[in-house]
């Protein structure tokens, strides 16, 4: 790892003194499900192929970003292994000067088969949505077949030394929120890191999140019922959840409450979406361009400025409540992981 203090370069800090270390980048809007608390059946009106960034583009943004410490980077969507040969732009994160952590956030459905080339490029380590153990429920949840491919996905993962491997389970209530116990269980039999994740608002789930959202809470205290837990830090860096483990057990449970405030207190990202846009919040309009000054070769000083100019407008913490929604954005292609 390059010493930015030696260096001389001045890090990334907001205006509220947390210090940025963490990029998520959509790779693509574009996804082979369609969660019912995520995107629409028909789809999205999807970025075009033109305006989004080559992996040389994203490179280039990663590698200003590296350089006044950032240090992890997730890749994320959409669904970021329908892009074609996501090993190929793994490989060229892996080897930026600084950036010590490449993570991804899949669904899991084409992990099977692309995990040995991930692990190959440098990844090293995966979140993997999962939100039921159960054949017909996965079906209408993410409104097309795919469970066997996704435990399949994870059992690549663990085989590949991928981890610490999570899976994020948004915990809704009616739909598959009698499965909480079994997450638990599946917590004592192996090495994976359940991540109960509130349902959060955007445009098309109004409706389900308020009848559906469970807090954490309350689901800290199911799993408080199952037998006795202990607090433990967060396997691999201090992400957003809080984390606990059964005796014995080789796995955690943790909970993630993004409407929390205390999720904002932490915060220590920025995101870039697929056509390039720098988002400061996850619930928040506030963008900055940074795709036009690449494309007119201002070179990756101007994007150094550019990121550090950005610290100005991210703002303190976001102001969404519960049956709120995010107003004109969509919060899915860039949310949990
Ligand atoms: N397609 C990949 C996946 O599903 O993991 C990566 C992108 S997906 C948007 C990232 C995470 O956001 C997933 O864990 C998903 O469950 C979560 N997510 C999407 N919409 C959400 C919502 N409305 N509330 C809570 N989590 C959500
Ligand atoms: Fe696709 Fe992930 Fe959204 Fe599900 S949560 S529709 S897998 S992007």
């Amino acid at each position: 790892m390059i010493d930015l203090i030696e260096t001389g370069a001045e890090l990334l800090v907001d205006a509220f003194r947390r210090p940025i270390t963490y990029l998520r980048v959509s790779v693509t809007d574009r996804c082979n499900l369609r969660c019912v608390y995520c995107m629409p059946e028909a789809g999205l009106p999807w970025i075009p192929k033109p305006e989004i960034l080559s992996y040389e583009e994203i490179t280039a943004i990663v590698r200003a970003a590296a350089s006044i410490g950032v240090r992890s980077i997730r890749l994320t969507g959409g669904e970021p292994l329908i892009r074609r040969d996501l090993a190929r732009l793994v490989g060229m994160i892996a080897a930026v000067p600084g950036i010590d952590d490449v993570a991804l956030s899949t669904n899991g459905l084409l992990l099977a088969e692309q995990a040995p080339a991930l692990a190959a490029a440098g990844l090293h380590r995966v979140n993997v949505s999962l939100d039921t153990l159960d054949d017909a429920r996965f079906t209408a949840i993410a409104r097309r077949p795919g469970l066997a491919k996704t435990l399949a996905g994870i059992d690549a993962a663990l085989a590949h030394g991928l981890t610490p491997v999570k899976l994020n389970c948004v915990l809704m209530r009616g739909t598959n929120d009698d499965e909480l116990e079994a997450f638990a269980a599946l917590t004592r039999e192996r090495a994976v890191h359940v991540r109960f994740i509130e349902v959060m608002p955007v445009e098309e789930n109004v409706a389900l999140q308020r009848d559906a959202w469970i807090s954490s809470d309350e689901v800290l205290a199911r799993l408080r019922a199952l037998g006795a837990l202990r607090e433990v830090p967060n396997p691999h860096g201090n992400g957003p959840a809080r984390t606990f483990a059964y005796d014995d057990a080789p796995g955690t449970v943790g909970v993630i409450s993004p409407l929390a405030h205390d999720y904002c207190e932490r915060c220590n990202r920025v995101r870039l979406t697929a056509d390039g846009r720098l988002r400061l919040c996850l619930f928040g309009d506030n963008h900055i361009d940074l795709r036009t000054p690449l494309r007119a070769g201002k070179g990756e000083h101007a994007i150094v400025e550019m990121l550090r100019a950005s610290m100005h407008v991210k703002p303190e913490r976001h102001h969404l409540r519960l049956g709120e929604t995010a107003s004109a954005m969509r919060a899915f292609s860039e949310i949990g992981g």
